[in-house]
């Protein structure tokens, strides 16, 4: 793809949207892309093997003739506890009103709920609160016996089969991992898939027995984390550490833990991916209202600009794309919060004015598993790209370790990414700022003619414009050791 597209119409910030019937065919999906998401995210939740076996080879089309790296994210549902069938589909619960849970996986008494996770009734207490629905329904237990949960409803609302049930504060014995869990993540590495999310992670030990999963099938898949239990904010940093991306899960945490402390929860979350050079994606209902609107509301343009300057990485789509009535329109309005919101940044930050990035500007520094000397190189690459007004920093990134260092900077000269591997191509789709560039495997001098000739094809390098290249020389093994300054040539 050319550079100058990159630059004029794609934001920095990457575009997660989830595939669902309202983007199912090819000509959709290739809409989508050209509007500027980066990741599809395939909700291992909803849908056959078959239907996502059929999106993956789609995406994987739409990418060919797109000409640029589209990477694929398979969320698995992890231990998230549902609603078996209600007799009749759904019960209209009052104030008042008392429901009981029971064992099994049907029940055709009135007011008995059946779920998908079979040890409940085991696990409740009296004075245990349940949310239902996405927490707009409460229940909170009265007594229990060897058979069930008894019920009160404490706030009111018509609950419908299959959907959602929260316990906050209550510790689950689930496994982290179903089998059906476990097949779809032998499924996802089979299939070349980019990452892999885990649902209602606890600890960080989930996330490596994921990550052993992926491993001991052959699969390069990156493992995310999604934050949504009180548990896993408890555990933040070492769950950071274990995972090699994370998602603020906000559906889920903004009913695990209060709503009310959603907002600053995501601040640190997104805090501690900076910290320790994670990539993060923030998700759900960021542009909500345009499922059924053409316009969002004030509030979600303000969200994902938020998240923006809270440093997220990437912003997810879920409903918008998956079944909304705009799901083209929406990423375009996404897109266009991102790069309104970036302009701002950078003029901020060339300015002195910019309250912003610059808090954020070096601190990968630390970052784990990255070379000391790698972690200096690239700090002082991107500074030094915007002493100079550079144009471009370029970086060889054989595993993608030192283009994600390099994005973690938040310099404000683009980054080039370049691999001849397509699946850290792919995963580089998730990296802040970072364009995926495919070379063969090629000598150093004609990597520079290469970058030349693709800079200048589009008329975004002239002659005379400042490239900084990020590079390694093998005298330190494992580190980028070299940062270069080339001044573009005329090569005819
Ligand atoms: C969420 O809870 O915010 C989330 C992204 O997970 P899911 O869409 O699987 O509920």
């Amino acid at each position: 793809m050319p550079l100058a597209e990159h630059k004029q119409q794609r934001a920095r910030t990457k575009i997660v949207a989830t595939v669902g019937p309202a983007c199912a065919d090819e000509a959709r999906l290739a809409d989508l892309v050209a509007a500027g998401v980066d990741v599809f995210r395939l909700n291992l939740a909803h849908a056959t093997r078959e239907a996502h076996d059929a999106s993956v080879a789609k995406i994987r089309r739409v990418s060919h003739h797109a000409d640029r790296p589209v990477a694929i994210l398979a969320d698995l549902a992890g231990p998230k506890m549902r609603l078996n069938e209600l007799p009749g589909g759904q019960i209209a619960l009052a104030l008042g009103d008392h429901v009981r849970f029971v064992r099994g996986e049907l029940s055709d008494v009135p007011g008995e709920l059946t779920t998908t996770y079979e040890p409940l009734v085991d696990e409740l207490d009296a004075g245990d609160n349940v949310l239902l629905a996405d927490g707009t329904i409460v229940l909170s237990v009265v007594e229990k016996d060897a058979r069930s949960a008894l019920c009160r409803v404490t706030q009111g609302g018509l609950l419908r089969s299959r959907q959602g049930v929260n316990l906050p504060g209550v510790k689950l014995s689930a496994p982290a991992m179903s089998a059906d869990d476990r097949e779809f993540a032998v499924w996802a590495t089979k299939r070349d898939l980019d990452f892999v999310s885990l649902s209602f992670v606890r600890s960080p030990k989930e996330v490596c027995e994921l990550k052993e999963l992926v491993a001991a099938s052959g699969g390069t898949a990156r493992v995310i984390a999604k934050i949504e239990k009180r548990e896993a904010l408890d555990q933040l940093d070492a769950i950071v550490e274990a995972a090699d991306g994370i998602m603020v899960a906000r559906g889920d945490l903004g009913v695990e833990v209060d709503v009310a402390t959603i907002a600053l929860e995501q601040k640190r979350i997104i805090a501690a991916c900076h910290r320790l050079g994670k990539p993060v994606i923030t998700a759900t209902q960021m542009l909500d209202s345009m499922q059924h609107q053409l316009r969002p509301t004030r509030a979600e343009a303000t969200d994902v600009a938020n998240a923006i300057l809270d440093g997220t990485d990437a912003c997810m789509l879920s409903g918008e794309t998956a079944i909304g009535e705009y799901p083209r329109e929406t990423v375009e309005m996404m897109n266009r919060i991102m790069l309104a919101t970036e302009a701002m940044l950078d003029s901020g930050a060339r300015h002195g004015t910019g309250p912003v990035f610059n808090k954020l500007a070096g601190c990968a520094a630390g970052a784990s598993g990255v070379h000391p000397i790698t972690a200096a190189v690239v700090a002082s690459a991107a500074r030094m790209a915007e002493t100079l007004g550079a144009k471009l920093v370029a970086v060889r990134s054989r595993t993608g370790a030192t283009a994600l260092a390099l994005s973690k900077q938040r310099g404000l000269v683009p980054t080039v990414g370049i691999s001849d591997v397509p699946a850290v191509l792919r995963q580089m789709c998730l990296y802040w700022g970072v364009i995926p560039l495919w070379t063969a495997p090629i000598e150093h001098d004609s990597l520079i003619k290469y970058l030349d000739w693709w800079g200048r094809r589009d008329g975004t390098l002239a002659v005379g414009d400042r490239v900084v290249i990020v590079g390694g020389n093998y005298l330190v093994s494992g580190s980028h050791n070299i940062v270069e300054v080339h001044e573009v040539v005329d090569q005819t």
